[in-house]
């Protein structure tokens, strides 16, 4: 049995769901579990909508709500004849959930009601793909993911109770229905035990879709990308980025804590446990090769580059000139748990500490209000944090021209370089 997982960007059309039809009748002799995001935009309209409701703007939350039914329902008649009906009813049902909410006042904490909004973006597109696929004779069954994904109550970033979950999904698959082999469900959802609905955390669908691959022994997870595969480089800012044709576990692990913007990083875990191979591959020409990422070692990778923008440093220092021994450092990362934030690059000195971490307004202020309490606190905005993994000198070089350094940290492996 094989998993694939479509993202938003693989179904924001009518032309792009007809693809991935013709994607899965390629695969129709196969067992097929297939994850589908919300389409397109969705998920950001749909905090919108609860955004709007939260602030007490009710009528503005139930317009912007029409806006994503209705862009739903036109989809549903362009791609819908025989199956119309059916699944127009289904996603009425939908909404109607929805609508009942924002007549409500909110009472309780705002991620509990994002959750209950944001959710039915999964739910409409795989709603209106599963009835098409099975108009065009693809006999597939539709599966509301959150009567087998089990969480706890963590709303926006819910954690997964493993046990439940495995003999829900085991269950599910084993009673698929005769004469199908096509399982269709939804990405980044799941629900309590008292039937709230959660999210796993923004892009969450790659997640979902390795649970499954993991629960269910899956010879394979494959997901379907708007890219050729994975790059050493995002293509957007270096036109000659290369296509790394085959990577390990490992190497994607660093490459997502580096702040490539590949797969979602709890992805890896799931698969790695269980040796499944995953496979990145162009929904926009399925000839194409993409990318396997498995267990094996692989020697000569070229360098892989990642940018992350808006980085602050943060220079902490000791306010009476002393050394910044194990309480102060103890200290410090009481501080990075409480906030929650996560340093991309910590360098630390004598009598100080530089942390580089990304600029998020919010974040950023409560750690340095909080770290202020201890320390003597400077900012330093406006920062680009460049790392390459299996660098060389010459590139180091190239990429660092014209620009002013400001840290600098390398192993064998994997250069850093904060600069202006
Ligand atoms: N629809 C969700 C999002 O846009 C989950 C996903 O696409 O993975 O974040
Ligand atoms: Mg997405």
């Amino acid at each position: 049995m094989k998993v694939f997982k479509f993202g938003g960007a693989s179904v924001n059309s009518v032309e792009r769901i007809k693809n991935l039809a013709a994607i899965v009748e390629q695969y129709k002799d196969d067992q097929l579990v297939i994850i589908i995001s919300a389409m397109g935009k969705t998920t950001n309209a749909l905090e919108k909508v609860v955004e709007a409701f939260y602030a007490g703007k009710k009528e503005e939350a139930l317009q912007l709500f029409e806006i994503v039914k209705n862009q739903h329902l036109t989809t549903a008649k362009y791609l819908l004849v025989t199956h119309y009906n059916g699944c127009a009813e289904q996603l009425n049902d939908f909404f109607t959930e929805v609508e009942w909410l924002l007549h409500d006042k909110p009472v309780r904490e705002f991620d509990y009601y994002y959750d209950q909004v944001v959710c039915v973006g999964e739910l409409l597109s795989t709603c209106i793909i599963s009835h098409f696929l099975n108009q065009e004779k693809l006999k597939n069954q539709w599966l509301d993911v959150r009567d087998i994904i089990r969480t706890d109550d963590n709303f926006r970033d819910a954690g997964v109770d493993w046990n439940y979950t495995a003999e829900k999904t085991t269950q599910a698959w084993a009673s698929l229905s005769a004469g199908k082999n096509i399982l269709i469900t939804q990405g980044f959802i799941g629900s309590t035990d008292e039937n709230e609905s959660t999210t796993l955390g923004r892009e969450g669908s790659d997640y979902t879709a390795a649970l499954f691959a993991n629960m269910l022994n899956a010879e394979s997870l494959t997901i379907w990308k708007d890219v050729e595969g994975v790059m050493n480089a995002d293509p957007k800012q270096f036109p000659d980025a290369q296509l790394i044709s085959e990577l390990n576990f490992n190497e994607v692990i660093e490459m997502a804590f580096y702040g490539a913007q590949v797969i979602h990083p709890k992805t890896i875990k799931p698969l790695q446990n269980k040796g499944i191979p995953m496979y990145v591959k162009c929904f926009l020409d399925p000839s194409l090769p993409g990318t396997v990422i498995h267990k094996k070692n692989i020697k000569g990778l070229p360098p892989i580059i990642v940018i992350k923008e808006k980085q602050l440093l943060v220079h902490l220092n000791s306010r009476d000139f002393s050394f910044m021994g194990e309480e102060p450092m103890r200290q410090l990362y009481g501080i990075f748990a409480q906030t929650r934030v996560r340093p991309n690059l910590i360098q630390s000195g004598a009598i100080g500490v530089q942390i580089c971490m990304d600029d998020k307004q919010d974040k950023t202020d409560q750690f340095a209000s909080q770290a202020s309490n201890l320390f003597d606190v400077q900012l330093e905005k406006g920062l680009h944090l460049l790392t390459i993994r299996h660098y060389n000198e010459a590139l180091v070089t190239k990429m660092l021209e014209g620009k002013e350094v400001v840290l600098m940290q390398k192993t064998k492996e994997t250069i850093q370089i904060l600069y202006k």
